[in-house]
């Protein structure tokens, strides 16, 4: 790897630490900050790490308008012999460029990126959790600078990465979520930019999320927005579902966010010789399938919860119940094998684990 110059200012006054027995997701940041600069003509340019602070922006800056940003989410975990593990860091900076075209973001180098977290991770060690499914969140994001209430894409831009100390996403066992099936909203068609990881996707996203919260489920099934009717995530997760001995997850259709733990949990279970698929799959499949005792497991996929098991549909007034609400074997094993390889636990395979 090249030797990039990163200009580094330490902060003068670290913070207090929060308890960490008692974090939540998202709520605490660490004392250091990444950033970088783009200016048209010139490039990316200035990387430096500085003391966590607020950025100041004109109030025309393109990012409040019309939604010019991109972000990425990814965790690092602290060995027990005191080594900082990455899970398949390169593909979110692959991910993050992917986006960034999606979004008319200039790109950026994934190498100068990787090596950039790296030095910030070591400068915040002493942040990482160690408890039992604690992490370090990491959140690389690009906001559009320039001030400029015209519609086009920004002449400026910042890259900045941030940390966050998280707490164990199953603090009271791994459970089974209630999921609403959503059929009013939708949150991404083909064409759109549901592929690529950006704000106004979330924004789209939080009507239907709410009214399912008020209902008393916690995330919604999105269906697809052309005819309503084929499965494409869970939340803000990938799906799979286990029918009848097979794993079939929706197959990347351009509305999709094609999330690394998804292509990780394919590549675990191809490994296992359990049969996997992607395909396009209706509700009304899943609904024949249940009907005939067919479905057996359902699970959600992503960073923050890296598997989470579904217990229970509701569809069109009525409650399909998997597996009784319990969590299924295959859902727990790949719970228990990927968090494993994350934290160092349990071999690595595929080579995904890297050390910073
Ligand atoms: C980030 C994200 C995922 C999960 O991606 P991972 O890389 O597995 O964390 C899935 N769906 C959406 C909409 C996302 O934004």
């Amino acid at each position: 790897m090249k030797d990039y110059k990163i200009e580094i200012n330490l902060t003068s006054k670290k913070k207090k630490k929060p308890q960490f027995d008692q974090l939540e997701f998202g709520k605490y940041f660490t004392d250091h900050m990444f950033i970088m600069d783009y200016t048209e003509g010139k490039g990316w340019h200035d990387p430096r790490i500085v003391p966590y602070q607020p950025i100041t922006l004109d109030p025309a800056a393109i990012v409040f308008h019309y939604g010019q940003t991109v972000f990425e989410g990814l965790k690092a975990y602290l060995t027990k012999n005191e080594e900082i593990l990455l899970f398949r860091p390169d593909q979110n900076m692959k991910r993050l460029n992917q986006s960034n075209a999606r979004l008319c973001i200039p790109q950026i180098d994934e190498d100068l990126a990787l090596y950039a977290l790296k030095q910030l991770i070591t400068i915040d060690r002493d942040w990482i959790p160690t408890l039992e499914g604690t992490s370090l969140y990491i959140r690389p994001f690009i906001i559009a600078t320039e001030p400029y209430l015209g519609v086009s894409s920004s002449k400026n831009y910042q890259f900045i990465i941030i940390l966050s100390p998280v707490g164990a996403y199953y603090k009271e066992g791994f459970n089974p979520v209630k999921i609403a099936v959503e059929s009013e909203y939708v949150r991404a068609v083909a064409g759109g930019t549901g592929n690529a990881k950006t704000a106004g996707n979330y924004a789209s996203s939080l009507k239907a999320q709410e009214e399912a919260s008020k209902a008393g489920y916690s995330q919604v099934l999105w269906l697809d927005g052309k005819e309503n009717k084929y499965i494409e995530e869970v939340g803000s997760m990938n799906i799979f579902f286990k029918i009848n001995g097979e794993v079939i997850t929706p197959a990347l259709n351009g509305s999709i966010l094609e999330g690394v733990t998804r292509n990780s949990v394919i590549q675990l279970l191809r490994h296992w010789n359990v049969p996997v698929v992607e395909r396009r799959i209706s509700i009304h499949e899943i609904h024949q399938a249940y009907n005939n005792g067919l479905l057996e497991e359902a699970f959600g996929t992503g960073t923050a919860a890296v598997i989470s098991p579904i217990g229970e549909f509701f569809w069109q007034n009525e409650k399909l119940v998997i597996n009784n609400g319990e969590t299924g074997p295959l859902s727990k094993k790949l719970f228990d094998s990927l968090t494993g390889i994350q934290n160092g636990t349990k071999p690595d395979p595929f080579g995904w684990v890297v050390k910073v």
